[in-house]
C-alpha cells in the first residue's frame, strides 16, 4: 500500500525534493520523510493519450516489502481511517471484520436528490417561494455536499495509490448489498473503451470515477444558453478498417459557465458520479495528411450537480 511521494530523506538526514533527485543531489538509501520505510525515485516520462502527449511528473515510490508506519502521513489504511472518522452519514462505514465500505447506494441517492432539488429550485415561483426553495437547498446541498465530498476523499487516497491493489483489500465498493471490483468503478484513460461499454450495459445505474488529464476547457452557446465543458484526452483503438480508429470521448458539462474555472489544461482530474453513454458516432477526420479518415466515437458524458464531484489530483 502506497502513496506517490513528493519529497524523501537520504542516508544525510538531508531532505530531498524532486529537482534534487532529478540532478541526484543525495546519498542513498532513500527513506520515507515520515517514518524509515525505504524508498526510490522514479524519473518524470511521456505517455502518448490518443492524439495527446502526457507528461507523467517524477515521483518517490515504496520499494518493494516495505511498508509506511502506522502513524505515517502515507499509510492508506491511516488516510482512509481518518477520511471514514470524518464523514457523516452512512456512507462509509467499518464492518465488522473491521474493513471499511464505500456505500454507492447512498451517494448515488444523494446526487439523485440534489439533482431533483435543483430542478425544483428553478421553476418559476413568485420570489417569496425561490428563496424559501433556494434555503431548503442550500441546507440539503450542505447535507449531500458531505456525502460525495467523503466519496471523493477516499478516491483522492486511491488515485496517489499506484494500482487498485493498494486499495481494495482496505476498502470494499458496496452497491445494494453487492460487491463492487474496484476495477468496474475506478477508470483511468487506459480503461475509458471498458467504462464506456460496462455503462452501455448496465441494467442499473451505478456511480463511477473517472480520472483523466484535461485536453480543453470551452465554453459552447447552446439553444437553451451557455455551458462549460471540460474534455479529458482519451486513448484510440485500432478496428478491423485500415482508416479508421475508435475514440472515447469524456466530457464534463455544467450550466454555470464558472464552475470549472479553478481547472486548467493538463491538470489531472478525477471526477465522480453517474456518467451517460451515447451510441457510437462516426467522424471524419479533419487532418487531410493523416492516414486515418474516420474515428468512431465512444461518448461518455457527465453533467456533476455539485462542485464536490470533481477534483484535482496532481501537484
Ligand atoms: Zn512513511
Amino acid at each position: 500500500m502506497a502513496s506517490k511521494m513528493h519529497a524523501a530523506i537520504d542516508s544525510n538526514k538531508i531532505k530531498i525534493n524532486i529537482s534534487m533527485a532529478e540532478s541526484s543531489d543525495y546519498e542513498s538509501p532513500l527513506e520515507c520523510e515520515f517514518c524509515d520505510a525505504k524508498v526510490s525515485f522514479v524519473n518524470g516520462f511521456t505517455r502518448e493519450v490518443g492524439d495527446k502527449i502526457i507528461s507523467v511528473n517524477p515521483y518517490f515510490r515504496l520499494k518493494t516489502r516495505n511498508t509506511h508506519g502506522s502513524e505515517c502521513k502515507y499509510n492508506v489504511e491511516g488516510q482512509v481511517k481518518l477520511i471514514v472518522r470524518e464523514s457523516e452519514g452512512n456512507v462509509l462505514t467499518q464492518t465488522e471484520s473491521g474493513k471499511f465500505e464505500l456505500r454507492l447506494l447512498a451517494v448515488k441517492k444523494a446526487i439523485n436528490e440534489l439533482q431533483y432539488l435543483a430542478k425544483k429550485k428553478n421553476k418559476d415561483e413568485t420570489d417569496d417561494k425561490k428563496e424559501t426553495k433556494e434555503k431548503e437547498y442550500v441546507k440539503s446541498g450542505k447535507k449531500l455536499g458531505s456525502y460525495i465530498n467523503s466519496a471523493l476523499r477516499v478516491l483522492k487516497v486511491r488515485s496517489f495509490c499506484e494500482k487498485n491493489t493498494d486499495i481494495e483489500n482496505l476498502l470494499e465498493l458496496v452497491f445494494e448489498g453487492v460487491r463492487l471490483p474496484w476495477k468496474d468503478f475506478y477508470y483511468e484513460d487506459k480503461d475509458f473503451f471498458r467504462c464506456y461499454s460496462n455503462i452501455r450495459k448496465a441494467t442499473v445505474t451505478v456511480p463511477v470515477a473517472i480520472v483523466g488529464v484535461v485536453k480543453s476547457i470551452r465554453t459552447i452557446d447552446g439553444k437553451n444558453g451557455k455551458f462549460s465543458v471540460i474534455n479529458l484526452a482519451g486513448p484510440y483503438r485500432k478496428t478491423d478498417e485500415k482508416d479508421t480508429l475508435d475514440s472515447v470521448s469524456v466530457s464534463i458539462w455544467s450550466p454555470d459557465i464558472e464552475m470549472f474555472e479553478s481547472y486548467k489544461v493538463d491538470d489531472v482530474l478525477l471526477a465522480f458520479g453517474i456518467f451517460d453513454a451515447s451510441g457510437v458516432s462516426e467522424k471524419t477526420n479533419k487532418s487531410s495528411t493523416s492516414s486515418v479518415k474516420k474515428f468512431r466515437n465512444h461518448d461518455l458524458r457527465l453533467w456533476p450537480i455539485s462542485k464536490s464531484q470533481l477534483c484535482k489530483v496532481n501537484g
